[in-house]
């Protein structure tokens, strides 16, 4: 508490150990020394993811009238993948280190070192391999034999399981374009080199939206989305001059798409993609008519024209969007010489909502606060804390979780039926009477 708040360069060890020790996000299988770039979401990150893809799910299907939702399987026909190409192309450049073994993706050698002359990790000299394609999809097998033709992948993104029930979506839903669908779920990529945390992880959900358009809009509607998607982060609060765009050059751009920008957000650990948004062209649903010989054109009954729909998709991790938001949020500031850090996620994205504390653990105290705590549980998570102790400590273990309002029950409540509000940002309290508390706490979160 009496340090002085971290520079800049250490703050993601901070950030990672605030996770672990309050609840957000443990290692997977620590017990057994962790498994590489696969998390846990303790009690209070999954309340935080949740909140996340619950805004995103919101701002994209709900407000509006032209995307539904949609919840695929994981596996699926291996058909897919060789239709979507990630069967031949879903690699990165593998380098091995004939000294060290270390394997790292070449291109970000190249990024960090300028070459492939140095190995990153035992910096021997002339030590790496040539590139060679590895592909990132995880294989499973379906069924009781393990043989080449039940082999099968986790589904490495979502959004093949959005195209390949286009037109089930749309008939059941009788839309007309454009139209699009969402979808929020798990993906698996076997990255080479994984790490910054959930960064980048193995296992992990995409929340993903593809848009079907008649050609000639493509333009139109890849601007539109660009502009949706930043204003998303903006809204839940995020820092305007932490977000930047990276417009991909050709070298860059992946095998199905004409054009792509992303969204970079600038963590403790550099400025990193968090969303994509893509012109996938009419790529995807030609690929699919080809492979399984269906035929996924669209008939347009007013304009009387039949053509392939092109798409735009907008593509983010719900994890690294969460991280994101948590990196944005974490603060520390020196109040009375004290060092405090505050989580300062918007009242949207905050996983506790209100802590309501009696200020003593005397008899009649806990069965009032218990009373005001039971009034106020409906506006979202709540917390009751009477761990005793300093009120100012409680205020400020709430403070490091992000708890936008603590209300506290005194001995004066007992008195006058009122309770002290105090103000996660601000720190600033007033005095509320009990019977109003719920209606104004209602108020203010939703601000
Ligand atoms: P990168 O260049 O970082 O590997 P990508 O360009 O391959 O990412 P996409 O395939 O466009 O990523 O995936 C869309 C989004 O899914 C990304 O913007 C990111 O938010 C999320 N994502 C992709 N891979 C991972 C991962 N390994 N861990 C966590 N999130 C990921």
């Amino acid at each position: 508490m009496d340090e002085k708040p971290t520079p800049e360069k250490d703050r993601m060890q901070d950030i990672v150990s605030m996770a672990k020790r309050r609840g957000y996000i443990f290692p997977s299988s620590e017990i057994y020394g962790g498994l590489n770039a696969v998390f846990d979401y303790g009690p209070l990150g999954v309340e935080l993811k949740n909140n996340v893809k619950r805004a995103w799910w919101d701002a994209m299907t709900r407000m509006r009238d032209d995307v539904v939702g949609l919840d695929a399987s994981i596996l699926m026909a291996r058909r897919v993948w060789q239709a979507s190409g990630h069967e031949e192309v879903f690699t990165d450049p593998l380098v091995d280190c004939k000294s060290c073994k270390g394997r790292f993706r070449a291109d970000h050698v190249i990024e960090q070192l300028g070459s492939l002359d140095v190995c990153p990790n035992c910096g021997a000299r002339g030590t790496l391999t040539e590139p060679r394609p590895f592909n990132l999809m995880f294989k499973t097998y379906m069924g009781p034999v393990e043989e080449d033709a039940d082999l099968i992948y986790l589904r490495p993104e979502t959004a093949q399981g959005i195209y390949v029930n286009f037109l089930n979506t749309q008939t059941a839903m009788r839309k007309r374009l454009p139209f699009g669908i969402a979808q929020i779920g798990k993906a698996f990529r076997n990255e080479i080199s994984p790490g910054n945390f959930t960064y980048r992880m193995r296992e992990f959900e995409q929340m993903e939206m593809q848009f079907f358009i008649p050609p000639e809009q493509e333009e139109r509607w890849f601007n539109y989305w660009k502009e949706q998607r930043r204003q998303w982060y903006l809204d839940l609060g995020m820092t305007p001059t932490r977000l930047a765009w990276h417009e991909h050059t050709k070298e860059e751009l992946a095998h199905y798409a004409r054009a792509a920008v992303d969204i970079y957000y600038e963590f403790p650990f550099g400025s990193r993609e968090i969303e994509g948004i893509h012109d996938r062209t009419d790529w995807d649903l030609r690929r699919h008519t080809e492979y399984s010989g269906k035929d996924m054109s669209y008939y347009d009954d007013l304009e009387k024209r039949r053509y392939i729909p092109y798409i735009i998709e907008t593509s983010v991790g719900a994890d690294r969007s969460t991280l994101a938001f948590l990196c944005d949020a974490y603060d520390e500031e020196e109040v009375n010489g004290e060092t405090r850090v505050v989580l300062r996620l918007s009242h949207r994205l905050a996983p506790v909502k209100v802590a309501v504390m009696p200020l003593s653990r005397k008899e009649n105290l806990v069965a009032l606060a218990h009373k005001v705590h039971d009034s106020v549980r409906t506006l979202g998570l709540t917390q009751y804390d009477d761990t005793g102790g300093n009120i100012g400590k409680r205020y400020r273990r709430q403070d490091e979780i992000g708890t936008p309002y603590c209300v506290t029950v005194d001995f004066e409540s007992l008195e006058d039926n009122a309770v002290t509000i105090r103000e996660r940002d601000s720190m600033e309290q007033r005095r509320v009477p009990i019977a109003d508390l719920r209606a104004i706490l209602a108020e203010d979160l939703a601000k």
